[in-house]
């Protein structure tokens, strides 16, 4: 527990400055938040580590980061004329143009005043005398406001494993989610790159065309699908745009708020396995990535289902890379497909026919160490100018503890999530009233299209405020049984998926101490709307909702 106040807060001398909600973060969810809260007539201000807009695609700007959603569909609805103008020109964005569609969106709303940039929120102290939140900054902010959106990203937090030796190696080295803005060579480079995820496999294929030689060392395989990613055709776009309201609205009663006009076989045991190649080969060479594990609708609920599937993309996997041996150390076979973050890819595997590019097996030898000069295993050293760190993120929970978050009691959030993040409805933390996470743990987040996720939770946050103001109530909180309620409604759900097969990092396996624990809400976007909804007309059931006092008085 701690109760103690920052040297910014107590320093302040004209008392801090106010503000209805302080928006944390100015992603595609914080920068939503404010142009949604702002036509409450709140005043807002919004908090940003950065020093410009666009959140995930802000700072992933490593060679190859490309969305694996289609652009037509990752992308906001909240305007029908910002959705007709914009032009987006592939299937699946590259960095920059999902960077500067939030800038287009940051300018042409006129959101840019609102945030405090270049300002890591590091302190989020609740007074309950007041019922306000105090909210400080690394450089000196204070603000004093009534609720929280922390919309602080799902895959913000840095990843950086603790090998020993890194701060002793000579050369340049990056993690891909702190990709500097300037170009960065790789010619005639000796480059390392650790960690073979979704990040690491996009930065593979770009990093292979140019390295003097770029060494991969890989823990596990993925699987990845081709995202058969191509320009946008115009008629292609013109007919999206001619049906949007239709599409956003299907969008919306979609379990992963995707839109899927593709045929669904039923279950892969309804066909020979002639038949079942056949299927898989159209859908392989047509479908654009994710929807390939949609093909068969038992892919992610039967062991056996998954299997034949995933010895499909295994086949494939052989079929590409030349060498046997490394095609089989690049084939996935400890975990079913799917169950991890699936990747997409435009000519991953085929990097490892090039003369240049080397796959080292770390599961068999570990990395040991980072020297001065390069990277050791136990089977050998690799001498590197440069290495790039594509280990991933604390995700889910890692920018929310990050924030030295402290509730009711002064309950540090970090011990109140030391077994598991308990929430109700992936938006609110007992003890920590009136603070709304954004794609936090408990939502279905990561494994929804995100843009429109986030824009339906910053809604559902909107509407709350609005109406707490409207019926005199000065804070909302939830209780400990509305929490094991939701957990016990998640995990019944998960326990009926295969997720449970994978270490990934929706279950904290990617970072050493994290809670082993499922995340997300596996039951569909859907469904989720459905149950926030609920909660809400059976008169905040599962809320505790505490009178204005100055309001009554
Ligand atoms: C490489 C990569 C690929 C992805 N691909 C997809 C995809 O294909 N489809 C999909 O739906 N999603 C994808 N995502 C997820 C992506 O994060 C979301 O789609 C979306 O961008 C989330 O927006 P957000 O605003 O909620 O969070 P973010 O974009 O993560 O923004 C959070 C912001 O909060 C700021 N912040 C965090 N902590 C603090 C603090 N303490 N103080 C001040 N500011 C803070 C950060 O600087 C950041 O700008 C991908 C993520 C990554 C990393």
């Amino acid at each position: 527990m701690t109760t103690a106040s920052t040297a910014t807060e107590t320093s302040a001398t004209s008392g801090p400055e106010t503000a209805d909600v302080v928006v944390v973060g100015a992603g595609f969810s914080g920068l939503y938040a404010l142009y949604r809260l702002r036509k409450l007539n709140l005043k807002v201000v919004c908090f940003e580590a950065g020093d410009g807009v666009g959140g995930t695609w802000y700072w992933n700007r490593y060679p190859g980061a490309r969305v694996d959603i289609e652009s037509m569909q990752y992308s906001y609805s909240f305007d029908d004329d910002l959705q007709q103008e914009w032009r987006w020109p592939e299937y699946f964005s590259p960095q920059a143009d999902l960077e500067g569609y939030a800038n287009h969106v940051a300018d042409r709303f006129g959101l840019r005043e609102q945030i405090r940039f270049n300002a890591r929120v590091n302190r989020l102290r609740w007074d309950e005398q007041a019922g306000r939140w105090h909210v400080s900054t690394e450089r000196g902010d204070h603000v004093v406001a009534r609720y929280i959106v922390a919309a602080s990203g799902a895959l913000d937090a840095t990843n950086i494993p603790d090998f020993p030796g890194l701060d002793s190696f000579r050369g340049e080295w990056h993690h891909t989610s702190q990709w500097p803005k300037e170009k960065v060579s790789f010619a005639g480079k000796r480059v390392g790159l650790i960690g073979t995820g979704s990040t690491g496999l996009q930065a593979t294929t770009e990093i292979g065309k140019t390295a003097g030689h770029l060494y991969v060392f890989q823990r596990t395989p993925a699987y990845s699908l081709p995202a058969n990613n191509r320009p946008l055709p115009a008629d292609y776009e013109r007919e999206w745009k001619e049906h949007y309201a239709d599409r956003r609205a299907e969008m919306s009663r979609n379990f992963a708020l995707g839109y899927l006009p593709v045929q669904q076989y039923g279950s892969v045991f309804d066909y020979s396995p002639e038949e079942r190649t056949r299927i898989l080969e159209q859908a392989w060479a047509q479908r654009n990535g994710l929807l390939f594990l949609r093909t068969f609708t038992d892919t992610m609920m039967s062991l056996e289902a998954n299997e034949v599937v995933a010895e499909f993309i295994r086949g494939k996997i052989r079929e590409i890379v030349k060498d046997p041996e490394v095609a089989e150390l690049l084939c996935p076979k400890t975990y079913p497909v799917g169950t991890k973050r699936i990747c997409m890819d435009t000519g991953y595997f085929e990097t490892f026919n090039r003369p240049n590019v080397t796959l080292v097996d770390v599961r068999s030898n570990p990395i040991t160490e980072i020297t001065p000069t390069g990277l050791r295993t136990t089977a050998g050293e690799y001498d590197l100018d440069l290495l790039i760190l594509a280990t991933g993120f604390d995700a889910v929970t890692g920018s929310l503890t990050r924030m030295n978050v402290t509730g009711v009691g002064g309950t540090d959030l970090r011990e109140k999530w030391a077994e598991r993040p308990t929430n109700f409805l992936g938006f609110m933390v007992a003890g920590f009233p009136n603070l709304f996470m954004i794609h936090g743990p408990g939502s279905p987040g990561v494994l929804a299209q995100m843009i429109t996720g986030g824009e339906w939770q910053v809604d559902w946050a909107a509407d709350v405020i609005q109406d707490l103001d409207r019926n005199g109530y000065a804070s909302i909180d939830t209780t400990d049984a509305a929490e094991q309620g939701w957990a016990a409604e998640m995990a019944e759900m998960a326990a009926k998926t295969l997720y449970q097969h994978a270490n990934s990092w929706y279950v904290g396996a990617n970072i050493p101490g994290k809670p082993r624990y499922f995340m997300i809400y596996i039951g569909g976007f859907d469904q989720y709307k459905r149950r926030c909804g609920e909660q809400v007309s059976k008169g905040y059931e599962g809320f505790v909702l505490t009178k204005d006092k100055r309001r009554t008085a």
